[in-house]
């Protein structure tokens, strides 16, 4: 059987070398969420940063991708326009899609989903409660109906996304917010997901139930087909005119 292939891709800048990311994440958190998805036997996982040349998303990169990983935060200007275009792109054409966190303000998911990014945060290290809302949802395999991370960054609505084809998951924080944590959505022929927790000085990636999440969305997000460029043919009629 052929794997996933999958890129982690973190804009890994300055903000995350400070020690209180590193003390979490020694070698980026892409590497700590690569590292979990290669445990996996179905799947393949690299990394990029937006470092890379051609800021870790040439075309020779994305042809090799089935799911592409997003986390971005402080650099999101930082991204070409063309390099976010060709990514949106991509998962028009089929490519699988899964945003963490703060990439809700990245180029590509405000580009695909339409939206401006919007939604209410605050950095307090509260607790969150993660409520399964959509159990038989194959993001949600083996997930529980609820479980605990002890120390996040809150993220409340109103959450400025369009109407998600499914919410697998709804969050509550210890200061009263409540946020839509898990959300599903189909471009043309790419599936995209976004998932809320992952802030870069708490330990939210080395949490069992949220690799499984993550491991579950690439799963979900591998393309059933991938598509050439999609175009706007003029075409002759099937019947005579
Ligand atoms: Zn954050």
């Amino acid at each position: 059987m052929n794997k996933i292939k999958v890129t982690v891709w973190n804009e890994y800048g300055e903000s995350q070398k400070k020690p209180e990311v590193t003390a979490v994440y020694p070698q980026g958190l892409h590497e700590a969420i690569a590292g979990f998805l290669n445990k996996d036997p179905e799947i393949q996982a690299k990394t990029a940063v937006l470092a890379d040349p051609e800021q870790g998303l040439s075309e020779t990169l994305l042809d090799d991708t089935d799911v592409l990983i997003w986390w971005g935060h402080v650099y999101h200007d930082k991204v070409d326009d063309a390099i976010a275009r060709r990514v949106v792109d991509r998962v028009q054409r089929g490519m699988g899609i899964v945003f963490l966190h703060s990439a809700h303000k990245s180029k590509p998911f405000m580009q695909l989903l339409g939206t401006s990014g919007r939604l209410c945060w605050r950095e307090a290290n509260e607790k969150t409660r993660i409520w399964t809302a959509a159990s038989g949802h194959p993001i949600a395999v083996g997930i529980p109906e609820q479980f605990v991370i002890d120390h996040e960054e809150m993220y409340g609505e109103p959450f400025g996304i369009p109407e998600p084809l499914q919410t697998v998951f709804i969050s509550w924080f210890q200061g009263g917010n409540v946020f839509r944590s898990g959300v599903t959505f189909k471009k043309e022929y790419g599936k995209v997901f976004y998932f809320q927790p992952g802030h870069e000085t708490n330990p939210t990636y080395h949490h069992e139930t949220v690799q499984k999440v993550i491991v579950n969305a690439v799963k979900w997000a591998n393309p059933v087909v991938k598509v050439g460029p999609l175009t706007c043919p003029n075409v002759p009629p099937l019947e005579k005119l």
